[in-house]
């Protein structure tokens, strides 16, 4: 996998944008944990659109210990196959965007307190010029997720936005 999103951190660690967004929020800080926050780094190059999502897994499953009991663990497994499928977010039809890859982190694998879910899914787009938008439906999957921070890089551009319930879709600027 060409890894777009690594390469989007990078760019962005030196970028104005990224200061802006730390700078009206106060704790917007990546990868910070914060219960009803997520946050989503998206980059197109080429016919490639990579989407990393990191979030608090309380936002996605309602608690953060690693499943115990047979509710918690079906829970999990639905939750995975949700984020895996992808069909948690909307892109255009005109796109023809395919999922090629997707990699889902073990939230458990470090000891603590709190658990971070980490999905990152690759398609591949035959009109990638036509991504101007992306509606994110895990506002209505994720009962306890409010928020989600998004650094973008795509058509040449670069930008941040905050999404929620009510603004739950992300503009982009296409290439055409
Ligand atoms: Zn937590």
């Amino acid at each position: 996998m060409r890894n777009l999103v690594k390469g989007l951190l990078l760019c962005l660690a030196t970028a104005p944008v990224l200061a802006l967004a730390s700078d009206t929020s106060g704790h917007a800080e990546h990868g910070a944990h914060v219960h009803g926050e997520a946050q989503l780094m998206l980059a197109t190059d080429g016919d490639l659109l990579e989407i990393m999502l990191q979030s608090p897994a309380a936002n996605l499953l309602g608690f953060e210990q690693k499943p115990a009991t047979e509710a918690q663990q079906s829970a999990w497994q639905q939750q995975q196959a949700l984020l895996k499928s992808g069909q948690w977010l909307q892109l255009p039809a005109i796109a023809q965007c395919v999922l090629q890859q997707q990699q889902l982190e073990d939230p458990w694998a470090k000891a603590g307190q709190h658990a971070d879910i980490s999905i990152s899914l690759s398609y591949q787009c035959k009109a990638a010029e036509l991504l101007n938008e992306v509606t994110f439906t895990l506002f209505s999957q994720a009962a306890d997720l409010q928020q989600i921070d998004v650094q973008w890089v795509s058509g040449g551009q670069q930008g941040a936005a905050t999404l929620s319930t009510k603004q739950p879709v992300l503009q982009l600027p296409g290439t055409e």
